[in-house]
């Protein structure tokens, strides 16, 4: 008990540290904070310069409720309750591990491989780990509970990127944890470059931008393909969902997930009676907590 201690107050100790340094420094190397903000900021640029639905208002509806939304998920949620939950879930899975007669961690060494190698095999690894934690969100009715949250945007825009329930977190973390963290060991010198990767993708496939990138759409997902992810109405063809990809959009065409039937321009967003679904931060995340009446 007391290194599970020990590991909290560190993690906290070396998070409160680097939390201060980010204030204090904004253009630092490596400095999230600033990265969230210019990523924000260059894409709603690009939504108010090149709008697909014209008549979107720039400060769309629920525009402040995703902001406070993409803060959220990015630090207060760290700060509350992820940086020791994380640190003490893996030294207890290690420890598990053990008793069980595997390996402490780090199954597949790579961190000897060539930077770039290890950086590509890191990203599709992690990609294809999230797309199947999202396929799970739709199948499994506890998880869409939670995923609904995401699912209640009805005007699309790039800060929904970062409206999702606390419980993602943990959910996507945990498992990439397992797969990522416990059974490879890579040594990421680009680990920041692939987040600013990963958060620009994800904010413009979210953006009011009609774009699909021509041949390379099999392989990046985009806001044309995204935006039926987000559709109210399912078809009979998919009706746990489709188009679950991340930042790949392989992985849909692979396992024969993809559908983009037309342009998903003014499709409705949602769900089935959205109408009666909480409009207010506190209200969502409790929500998902709620048993069936
Ligand atoms: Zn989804
Ligand atoms: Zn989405």
């Amino acid at each position: 008990m007391e290194d599970i201690i020990g590991i909290i107050s560190r993690s906290y100790k070396s998070y409160a540290s680097s939390v201060w340094e980010t204030i204090t420094h904004p253009f630092g190397d490596y400095n999230y904070f600033t990265l969230l903000i210019l990523v924000s900021l260059a894409v709603w640029g690009l939504e108010l310069a090149f709008p697909w639905r014209k008549k979107q208002r720039a400060i769309r509806k629920d525009f402040w409720i995703d902001a406070f939304y993409m803060f959220f998920n990015f630090y207060i949620f760290n700060l509350i309750i992820f940086i020791a939950l994380s640190n003490t879930t893996a030294h207890l899975f290690s420890n598990l591990m053990v008793v069980i007669g595997l390996p402490e961690k780090n199954v597949f060494d790579l961190s000897g491989w060539n930077p770039w190698l290890q950086f590509i095999v890191f990203f599709l690894i992690a990609d294809f780990i999230q797309w199947s934690v999202h396929n799970l969100l739709h199948r499994v009715p506890w998880l869409w509970k939670f995923h609904k949250v995401h699912h209640s945007v009805t005007e699309m825009g790039f800060a929904a990127h970062l409206r999702y329930h606390f419980m993602e977190n943990v959910f996507y973390k945990t498992t990439l944890y397992i797969f990522l963290g416990y059974l490879f060991n890579f040594n990421l010198e680009y680990a920041f470059f692939l987040h600013a990767g990963t958060i620009l993708i994800g904010h413009i496939n979210h953006a009011n931008v009609g774009w699909d990138y021509g041949p390379f759409k099999y392989v990046l997902n985009n806001p044309k393909m995204h935006i039926w992810h987000h559709a109210k109405n399912l078809p009979e063809s998919h009706p746990k969902g489709m188009n679950f990809g991340i930042s790949l959009s392989i992985w849909d065409y692979i396992f024969r997930t993809n559908y983009i039937p037309s342009s998903g321009r003014d499709i409705p967003l949602g769900f089935e009676n959205i109408e009666e679904y909480p409009r207010n931060f506190m209200q969502q995340q409790l929500e998902a907590f709620k048993t069936e009446k």
